[in-house]
């Protein structure tokens, strides 16, 4: 019998239960009992929902009031010494706290997981750390499923790529070095966890998938020859978002009963796995996409499993989907406002569970033709459909040349855009939105709930950048901005406002804690049906004299914080997006404005998996970039901006993104991101950052004009322009304004001690 699996659910709740609760506690509105009842009975809901949606092994410990990196922190006690952690079992108080802070420990860093847009606590390391098992959370969950009458599959963040995805605190070792301490918590779990009744654990290693060091194999051998002889229990190791690749022989030999691959991302690789497996191995086939909301064409789908099932025996094989569904939006019924049509092309989680148990019956030879007929046709009529596929824009896409790629050389441009915009040596500017303040919200609701009138909300906003602009001339910017403050956020302003996406109600996906997101769907053929921000940005150009930087996100990031259609190249996609990004910086400079800022922010973190993979992906991300940059005349001065990232690795394309001016996040780093930027011997003008809006703290004019006087002894003068690490929307005025009239200062001594010297 083939059995229907899943790997992981989305812990938030389908009206978002689980942040309003949190979030709740944390302000001290709700008692704990309270905030651990809400997180029971979503539990409870999730299974309930995956036993009725016809699944059979059926994942616990997979919900987290946080993050399942920073749950496995807690379960093997590695609580770094500032939180001041002594007892048995680490509380919800110092297991929030590692998160967030407190007033006396600073939080724990947090990064992305992966290529998702999930972040993860990242573990803390010292030399001599010690593990101990300091949570029960997965063996309590297991049993608490188990008293529903659910018999669950537990989940573990593997020991290797918990270690692997750790930091190395107080010198340079490899956390993987500390493998040994580790597994006996590890052991401790598993063997708990068989006591309570389980038979499987799920252990998860997407470590798996990446290029793995000499060191970090043998960790996993090892970890996997000791874990399997522990506990009684059988393991299944899951990988994800990528082919095993080199990893294949390994990930096969290790001598556990299952094994998951992800055969969304990397259809290929099913051959050379069912030739490796070994010979008593479940394979688990992950083949109903948990990153995307796309319903499966089930015939399709089923091939994978049929293919499996000759090979391994339908007792040995599990249909599942490519990964947790923490990634996926919960419940498409939820969503009132989408047509008929456009939902019976989309499946959210629990639409995902149902097809894993309809391929699963059908693989079993209890086909529910019915059910497949229908996915045949919404396949079909999604394929087809008028509202996808626009003629005017595959053929403009397949007219781009590389010319339409190219503007002239930077010192060209240059010179035009000296004589264009008269800007003193270091110039100043901000990267664009200002405080999106609680009114700013307000008045943007309203709006859209048709309680304020058009006229009403215009004049609001005219009010908003007028302030903006007086009072950035008043304390001398150079490059103003208008502010943003029409946006709701950088992608879904722009998705809004182009064909080709669609928007959810409550497709949310956690990005991180209580924060969640709801990505656009980029569905169709995406076309800009006019002007998007020249009325903005025009209105408060005509309010000064200076220089306004109009203000795009680039096509990159547009596509990177979407769902993207599934059925054309991401490239190509990208493209389309640039295109229609091209006309808006194309017009832009019609309305006068010859500064033009197109955000960059998620340019790296694109970056596949593999490294073999880089290069192919970078070549077209900076075509799109170009391609949507160099419409204009040489003397339009082309801005970018990234953040959240180091870039050392990827200066090259950086620089071949060719734009005359990159705003970037330095100053966390000290500046440290410039050896980069310098090496590299980068061409172009740069910003970095001086001023890290992340933080509260308003820094003072000498922290300001010390990392500047960093930035000048590496990068020659006239490069050098003055702004924050990022744009200011979650600041308040009462922070930026003092930070910003220092950075001003600190920009003027600059000028001053440049000009002494040089006379
Ligand atoms: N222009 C955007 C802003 O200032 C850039 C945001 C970002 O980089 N994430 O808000
Ligand atoms: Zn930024």
């Amino acid at each position: 019998m083939v059995t229907a699996a899943n790997l992981g659910f989305p812990r938030i709740g389908p009206k978002r239960e689980l942040k309003k609760a949190t979030e709740s506690y944390w302000k001290g509105e709700i008692s704990r009992a309270d905030l651990e009842s809400t997180a029971q009975q979503l539990r409870a809901q999730n299974w309930t929902l995956q036993r009725d949606a016809g699944i059979a092994v059926i994942p616990s410990n997979d919900f987290s009031f946080y993050d399942q990196v920073l749950d496995t922190t807690a379960m093997v006690g590695a609580v770094p010494p500032r939180f001041g952690f002594a007892g048995d079992s680490v509380d919800l108080d110092t297991y929030f706290a590692m998160a967030r802070g407190r007033d006396d420990a600073f939080a724990m860093e947090m990064t992305k997981w992966f290529d998702t847009n999930y972040h993860y606590i990242v573990p803390e390391f010292a030399a001599d750390q010690d593990f101990r098992l300091a949570s029960t959370k997965p063996v309590d969950q297991f049993l608490e499923a188990k008293a529903l009458g659910i018999e669950t599959r537990p989940v573990l963040v593997g020991p290797v790529t918990y270690l692997k995805l750790g930091k190395a605190k107080g010198g340079a070792f490899d956390p993987v070095t500390l493998l040994d301490r580790l597994l006996p918590v590890y052991e401790q779990v598993l063997n708990r966890l068989a006591e309570a009744g389980a038979s499987w654990v799920q252990i998860d290693e997407p470590i798996l998938v990446l290029d793995l060091s000499e060191a970090e194999k043998t960790a996993l051998k090892t970890a996997y020859e000791r874990l399997a002889k522990a506990a009684s229990l059988k393991i299944l190791v899951a990988t994800y978002f990528e082919a095993l690749g080199d990893n294949l022989d390994l990930a096969a030999s290790l001598p556990v009963a299952g094994l998951h691959v992800d055969l969304k991302r990397a259809p290929d690789q099913l051959g050379a796995v069912l030739d490796a497996i070994g010979d008593d191995t479940v394979l688990s086939v992950g083949v109903i996409d948990g990153r995307n909301i796309w319903r499966a064409d089930l015939d399709q789908a089923l091939e994978p499993v049929k293919t499996a099932v000759a090979k391994l025996g339908g007792e040995r094989v599990q249909v599942a989907p490519s990964c947790s569904l923490l990634h996926s939006p919960i419940d498409l019924d939820n969503e009132e406002k989408l047509d008929a049509e456009f939902k019976s092309w989309l499946a959210f989680a629990k639409q995902k569970l149902r097809e894993v148990a309809l391929l699963a019956d059908a693989a079993a030879g209890k086909a529910d033709e019915a059910a497949f007929a229908d996915a045949r046709k919404a396949a079909a009529a999604r394929r087809s459909s008028p509202r996808i596929h626009d003629q005017a824009v595959k053929d403009r896409l397949a007219a781009v040349t590389s010319e339409m790629m190219k503007r002239v050389p930077f010192a060209e441009r240059q010179k035009a855009q000296v004589a264009n915009f008269h800007l003193p040596p270091f110039p100043t500017t901000t990267i664009g939105s200002f405080p999106q303040t609680k009114e700013v919200r307000q008045k943007r609701a309203a709006f859209r709930r048709g309680e304020l009138t058009a006229a009403d909300y215009d004049a609001f906003v005219q009010a908003a950048i007028d302030e903006a602009v007086r009072w950035q001339e008043e304390i001398g910017i150079d490059a103003l901005v208008h502010g943003e403050f029409e946006r709701n956020d950088m992608v879904e302003y722009f998705g809004e406002l182009l064909d080709g996406y669609a928007f959810t109600q409550h497709g949310w996906v956690q990005s991180y804690g209580s924060r969640y997101v709801k990505p656009p769907i980029i569905f169709g053929d995406v076309s800009r049906p006019q002007p998007m921000t020249v009325k903005w940005s025009g209105y408060a150009a005509s309010k000064t004299e200076r220089p306004m930087k109009g203000m795009l996100t680039g096509p990159v990031t547009m596509l990177q914080w979407a769902f993207v259609r599934d059925d054309q190249p991401r490239e190509a996609t990208a493209k389309q997006i640039a295109l229609a990004l091209r006309d808006e910086v194309v017009d832009l400079e019609a309305a006068n404005i010859k500064m033009i800022q197109i955000d960059e922010p998620a340019l790296r973190e694109g970056l596949p998996l593999k490294r073999k993979d880089w290069d192919a992906y970078l070549n077209w991300a900076v075509e799109a970039f170009r391609l949507s940059a160099s419409g204009v005349a040489p003397g339009t001065q082309i801005h970018t901006h990234m953040c959240y990232a180091e870039f050392n690795d990827i200066i090259d394309s950086i620089a071949g993104l060719d734009a005359d001016v990159i705003s970037i996040e330095t100053s966390r780093s000290d500046m440290e991101l410039l050896d980069a930027f310098v090496k590299f011997q980068y061409p172009n003008q740069i910003g970095p950052g001086v001023y890290d809006i992340h933080s509260p703290r308003v820094p003072n004019r000498s922290e300001m004009e010390n990392l500047l006087a960093k930035a000048v002894r590496v990068l020659k003068p006239e490069q050098i322009w003055v702004n924050p690490d990022c744009g200011l929307k979650t600041r308040g005025w009462a922070e930026v304004k003092p930070a910003l009239e220092s950075m001003v200062d600190a920009a003027r001594a600059l000028r001053q001690q440049y000009a002494q010297a040089a006379e």
